[in-house]
């Protein structure tokens, strides 16, 4: 028997300010991409904003339904959009933040699972880490370096094909 520990390294910033610049303006684009979310039923506004290598910024936000399941996350409709329209520019940095008209989000927002597995993906497939800044409508902002800090143990077909699975 072996026991084994994970550790993640992340940031809180009080303010941001503290951020860069360009973070600072990953952030603004994810809170203006709240604005036009699609959410009658959770009345949860969130937004993604990610920034490309190449410097252009792609936009999400959440799509609800009245068949749940057939909604998608804010974060998964940047990440697809972005994959559609530019297939082979790494993602450098997502943003993510949310509102709420039922209460006040002064937390982080992260990510669900389905979200992560799929960031995951991507900065495997690009082989350079995809920051990942979180916030809510105020309060801390949450940096982490990379997506594996937030899903440590993702799902790779590629081991399925080494297993001959
Ligand atoms: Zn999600």
């Amino acid at each position: 028997m072996e026991e084994k520990e994970v550790k993640i390294r992340y940031t809180i910033y009080q303010t941001i300010e503290e951020l860069s610049k360009e973070e600072q303006l990953l952030l603004e684009k994810a809170k203006i991409a709240t604005k036009s979310a699609y959410a009658p039923y959770s009345g949860f506004n969130v937004g993604a904003a990610i920034l490309l290598e190449n410097g252009i910024i792609v936009t999400g936000n959440n799509q609800e339904n009245a068949a749940y399941p057939s909604g998608l996350c804010a974060e998964r409709v940047a990440m697809f959009a972005a994959s559609s329209h530019y297939p082979d520019i790494p993602m450098k940095i997502i943003a993510i933040t949310a509102n709420s008209e039922k209460f006040e989000v002064n937390f982080p927002i992260s990510p669900c699972g389905s979200c992560r597995q799929v960031m995951s993906e991507y900065e495997t497939k690009q082989n350079q880490p995809m920051k990942v800044i979180l916030m809510g409508s105020k309060g801390d902002i949450q940096v982490i370096n990379t997506i594996s800090g937030l899903l440590p143990f993702m799902f790779h077909a590629d081991e399925l094909k080494q297993k001959n699975i």
